[in-house]
């Protein structure tokens, strides 16, 4: 089987704890993953709200840092793949790693900052994360993009920067959907109409962004799978894929774990687990060749796409 991921946090857990990628004890390493045939992963780095200009600027240096040591060392094992290019061409030795970064504080209110990024080799950044900053609002405000997010979103399409709509909020996806001129991202966000958490996109959201060639990652977060997230299981992944399907969602869905960024399902522990969903869902009688396209090919057709919708 192949898995194309297009969210975790493992990044910002090897550094909190000086691990490495190789065999870190969380939800995902590369010895975990080793069931996986072929894999492609984007490791986000996370940015807090409370980090704002130069501290932001420096949060993210040292965890890019790490993480650009860690693509070092284990280089014989993983193909970092910096250039939209790279992404978009599909060619996979075993396993790839895409750089992203969840929270746009990162440009610390500098536009001049993005193709710093850019060049750094960072492909999506989320608009926001759950508060306020520079560009708009996340989930906990339920206001518009500001004028900076605006210019931001434009300043990252010429860069080829994907714009993330996960975590920002209602009326700030309603302004993105305005705004894009190319295909959006939701890299780690689930079912509203399943889960009322306002993490999640709402049906309309869902086939608003299928409408503008975009993609939506099935997040593995227990509390936005379930209301009672105590109770959630990784039925409840199969039950979001679904759902999205059911929305006309073939070509749509895709998987963005939020490994080491939450918690998961209880009988979902790691990135091991992930055959067995795949097993799990051929057992239900869902065909392989839509399989694939949930758990890769739909991500790898996105990236195509998005360089393809240059402007
Ligand atoms: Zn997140």
């Amino acid at each position: 089987m192949r898995y194309f991921d297009l969210h975790c946090d493992t990044i910002t857990e090897l550094c909190r704890k000086k691990a490495e990628l190789c065999d870190y004890d969380g939800h995902l390493s590369l010895q975990k993953a080793a069931g996986i045939g072929c894999w492609r992963q984007c490791y986000a780095i996370f940015i807090p709200d409370s980090e704002r200009g130069e501290d932001a600027i420096s949060y993210y240096e040292r965890h890019y840092h790490y993480f650009k040591k860690q693509m070092m060392v284990n280089g014989d094992m993983v193909d970092w793949q910096k250039k939209l290019s790279d992404i978009a061409a599909g060619q996979l030795k075993s396993r790839a790693a895409v750089l992203t970064v969840e929270g746009g504080c990162v440009f610390a209110g500098d536009l001049g900052r993005i193709g710093q990024l850019s060049e750094d080799g960072v492909r999506m950044v989320t608009l926001t994360w759950n508060g306020e900053n520079e560009l708009g609002f996340g989930v906990s405000q339920n206001r518009g993009l500001k004028p900076f997010g605006f210019a931001a979103l434009r300043e990252m399409e010429r860069w080829d920067i994907v714009v993330d709509v996960s975590h920002l909020s209602d009326a700030g996806l309603e302004d993105v959907l305005g705004a894009a001129t190319r295909p959006l991202m939701a890299s780690h966000s689930s079912a509203r109409s399943l889960c009322g958490h306002p993490r999640n996109l709402t049906d309309e959201q869902f086939v608003a962004l299928a409408k503008k060639k975009g993609l939506v990652g099935v997040n593995f977060s227990r509390g936005f799978l379930q209301e009672d997230g105590q109770k959630a299981s990784f039925h409840d992944m199969i039950k979001h894929i679904d759902h999205f399907l059911s929305l006309g969602g073939e070509d749509t869905v895709a998987l963005g774990s939020d490994f080491d960024g939450t918690d998961l399902p209880s009988d979902f522990p790691d990135i091991s687990s992930i055959p067995m969903l795949y097993e799990e869902m051929l057992r239900l009688g869902y065909k392989e060749a839509l399989l694939d396209k949930v758990f890769y090919q739909n991500a790898a057709d996105f990236f195509k796409r998005y360089e393809q919708c240059k402007g």
